[in-house]
């Protein structure tokens, strides 16, 4: 018997759980775009409860998720500064630019951080007349998908927070696997949302929720993005059921995400004592892992191939120099040890 696949491509994968499929086919089936639905409510409570803040708001995703959070900060206006690598800049196709109409400063970073010194230095005052338009929103990722899934220092989210207060400039956290980087740094999500003006996080990656995001901020901030929301077709109707399988992600999907970090650590480590040149086992912080494979014998495309021959999926990333895992509730131990047999096996032939 073939044993089941291994799916490592992303974390989006997962599937709901009996008990999400469950409350999904008793939840509420209100229009939420015209009277409202209760489920819905519970889930923006819950989730603007977690993370520190007044309100929240449930979107189809998290791209439009950080398009709304932009466009009710700006208003349209403005110049937006974030680190180069920025999911934002690098994966939602531009959408700040050709959606939101504004100009954005990517900045030089280190793992997903930007450099505080560049960005204190980015920052401008709105000039009319004269040569710039003004600072309107400063935008930071934790856990930084393009970053191998690294996690902001706290230390460097406050740093940014008081110089954003000082120039009066709103802060805007993509926490697509926020629950990920709370994990990691092992506090509560608000500890790290209570350093910016909203945050969004993904119910649909490793917390096995089908669609979702949600965003958290202000109540006028949110009213704002509601309106926004609309604009950019993301009301929806009858959004119960996800909204259901949202809360038991939040619920209890979050707190077991330590595990997905684990077995990214355990298959780092393993790549690593077969061959060294693979992957720092200290770069992992989440559940992503970045494997190197410019000084393999064999490029990225081969080793999707090869790897896809014997039921185990991997992503090629990145001029294929490098394939990108990601650990989810769908692979434990047991499955890694075997990623981890096939990887020798491949790279003895
Ligand atoms: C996945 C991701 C998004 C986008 O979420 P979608 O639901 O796929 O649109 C945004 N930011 C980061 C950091 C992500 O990892």
């Amino acid at each position: 018997m073939t044993p089941p696949e291994i799916d490592l491509r992303s974390d989006t994968i997962t599937r709901p759980t009996p008990e999400m499929l469950a409350a999904m086919a008793h939840a509420s089936l209100g229009d939420d775009s015209r009277d409202g639905d209760p489920t819905v409510e519970r889930l923006e409570d819950l989730a603007a409860r977690r993370c520190g803040k007044a309100a929240g708001l449930f979107l189809p995703s998290g791209t439009m998720a950080n398009l709304v959070a932009i466009l009710a900060h700006t208003g349209r206006a403005g110049e937006v500064l974030m680190e180069a690598t920025s999911h934002t800049l690098t994966s939602e196709l531009g959408g700040i630019g050709a959606l939101a109409g504004l100009f954005t400063r990517p900045l030089p970073g280190h793992r997903g951080a930007p450099d505080f010194d560049a960005l204190r230095a980015a920052l401008r005052r709105p000039g009319i007349g004269r040569s710039n338009v003004g600072t309107a929103l400063i935008q930071l990722e934790t856990s930084h998908n393009h970053a191998g899934g690294a996690v902001l220092p706290l230390s460097l989210m406050a740093a940014v927070r008081s110089l954003s207060l000082q120039h009066n400039v709103p802060v805007h956290v993509d926490g697509a696997r926020l629950f990920n980087a709370a994990t990691a740094l092992g506090v509560g999500v608000d500890v790290i949302a209570q350093h910016a003006d909203s945050v969004n996080f993904c119910i649909s990656k490793g917390l096995s929720a089908p669609i979702g995001s949600l965003l958290c901020g202000t109540t006028e901030f949110i009213e704002q993005a509601r309106g926004y929301r609309r604009m950019v077709g993301g009301a929806m109707r009858q959004a119960g059921p996800m909204a259901a399988a949202g809360i038991l992600a939040i619920e209890k999907m979050s707190a077991r995400l330590g595990e997905d970090h684990a077995t990214a650590r355990q298959l780092a480590t393993g790549l690593a004592a077969l061959d060294p040149s693979l992957v720092d086992p200290a770069a992992i912080e989440t559940n992503i892992v970045r494997i190197d494979v410019s000084k393999s014998p064999l490029d990225a495309e081969t080793w999707e191939r090869k790897l896809g021959a014997v039921g185990i999926r991997v992503g090629a990333y990145g001029a294929q120099k490098q394939l990108r895992l990601v650990t989810h509730r769908h692979v434990d131990a047991a499955g890694i040890d075997r990623v981890l047999d096939e990887v020798r096996k491949m790279l003895q032939r």
